[in-house]
């Protein structure tokens, strides 16, 4: 089994880090109706997404570390997981955690995966932002949450975004801008192209600016990989394909 994995450079400084940003798995040689799901959510077969999982884990080198995720609602929920004991968590957009040896993780198909590292105390978060999650602020909500739960400087805080539809392949409507607008009026400045009746959307650079505005410096704030929707060979995209799978993002530490 073949596995696309991204890594950000600037992390390779962080001993027992664990990450990876990945893309499809098997390219496009899997039937159009058996692609590599990794959830149950559209009434996948539990026993099929199991060992999806397990070669994953084997693929990876990762066999004994948990990847924990959650049922994604495009809401702005972050899950705290303190133990290793359900490998989906709860419903939720983000989950955070200080515990060793697992991971946490987010699956995408355009949306923007965020990995959030806090590398003296060893504190990791993932998030999944469209556009719905990204008008709630999940990710700004995020620093806050770390900040709360776990006591993290946003100015210690490392993110990264992973591969996501770009500004290239994202037309939405007025609706959409109107929406983000309401809170983030200033962020949208530059996330925002207009575009005849509709607007070119660049979801990275809004959640950006909302993680500088919540006091992560840009320095620590990475983009990582292509546009999902121009590279559908490599990437799952919603807005080219369909419902057809998510890649997963993930993140945690080795004790
Ligand atoms: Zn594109």
């Amino acid at each position: 089994m073949k596995i696309f994995r991204l890594e950000v450079p600037q992390w390779e400084q962080f001993d027992g880090l664990i990450h990876g940003f990945l893309g499809r798995f098997d390219g496009r040689s899997r039937p159009a109706n058996g692609p590599f799901r990794l959830s149950c959510d559209n009434a996948d077969d539990p026993q099929a997404v199991k060992r999806n999982w397990c070669e994953l884990k084997q693929a990876l080198g990762l066999p004994r570390i948990t990847i924990i995720t959650a049922k994604q609602l495009h809401g702005d929920t972050i899950l705290k997981i303190s133990h290793a004991n359900d490998k989906q968590a709860g419903v939720g957009d983000g989950l955070m955690t200080n515990v060793p040896d697992l991971c946490v993780g987010v699956v995408a198909a355009d949306c923007v995966p965020l990995l959030f590292v806090e590398p003296a105390r060893k504190i990791a978060a993932a998030v999944h932002a469209g556009w719905r999650g990204t008008a709630a602020g999940i990710a700004p909500r995020a620093v806050t949450l770390m900040r709360e739960t776990y006591g993290v400087d946003p100015a210690a805080l490392h993110v990264a975004m992973g591969p996501s539809i770009g500004p290239c392949c994202y037309e939405v409507g007025p609706e959409v801008e109107a929406q983000i607008g309401a809170n983030w009026s200033k962020e949208l400045t530059h996330a925002w192209k207009p575009d005849g009746a509709k607007g070119r959307l660049d979801l990275r650079a809004l959640n950006e600016a909302q993680l500088l505005g919540a006091g992560v410096p840009r320095p620590q704030i990475q983009k990582i990989g292509p546009c999902t929707a121009c590279n559908v060979d490599t990437y799952f995209s919603y807005r080219t394909e369909g419902r057809n799978g998510h890649q997963l993002s993930f993140i945690g530490w080795r004790s």
